[in-house]
């Protein structure tokens, strides 16, 4: 159960403070501790507000929003390098690079950002204790 004395100057006012929180890796209810434990495993329950972020399901939609966005980033990139008089092996291993890399450096902050949407709109687990109907209500609703 999330901590009733949690100040909601601290609980976000909107969708996109709540996600943004997350996309920086931090509890997106409190802000005050991280919300990863792992690369992409989120810790249980908040240390600072106790809020319980066991009841995300961001399952894939991480992945899918980070190849969206890596592949409609790299088409352009992949187009101009063709358009070069690089070796065919040179082009492979700079797109492959750049693409893991841009993959690698999306995931988390993705995964952040969907399970505070989550959270603010009271999807999934959330449901009846959406982050949205907390800050709404100017106080925490537990
Ligand atoms: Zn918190």
């Amino acid at each position: 159960m999330p901590d009733q004395t949690l100040a909601t100057t601290h609980l976000p006012q909107s969708a996109s403070q709540a996600m943004l929180r997350g996309a920086k890796g931090k509890c997106p209810r409190c802000e005050g501790a991280p919300l990863f434990r792992k690369f992409l495993k989120p810790v249980d329950r908040c240390r600072a507000c106790g809020q319980d972020w066991t009841l995300h399901s961001a399952d894939d939609f991480p992945p899918y929003v980070a190849i969206l966005v890596t592949g409609h980033l790299m088409a352009p990139v992949m187009i101009e390098m063709g358009q070069t008089s690089l070796p065919l092996w040179a082009m492979i291993a700079i797109v492959a690079s750049l693409a893991v890399a841009m993959m690698l450096g999306m995931l988390q902050p993705v995964k952040g950002a969907i399970i505070a949407m989550q959270w603010w709109m009271g999807l999934s687990g959330f449901a009846g204790a959406s982050g949205k109907a907390e800050a709404a209500a100017g106080a925490p609703t537990g």
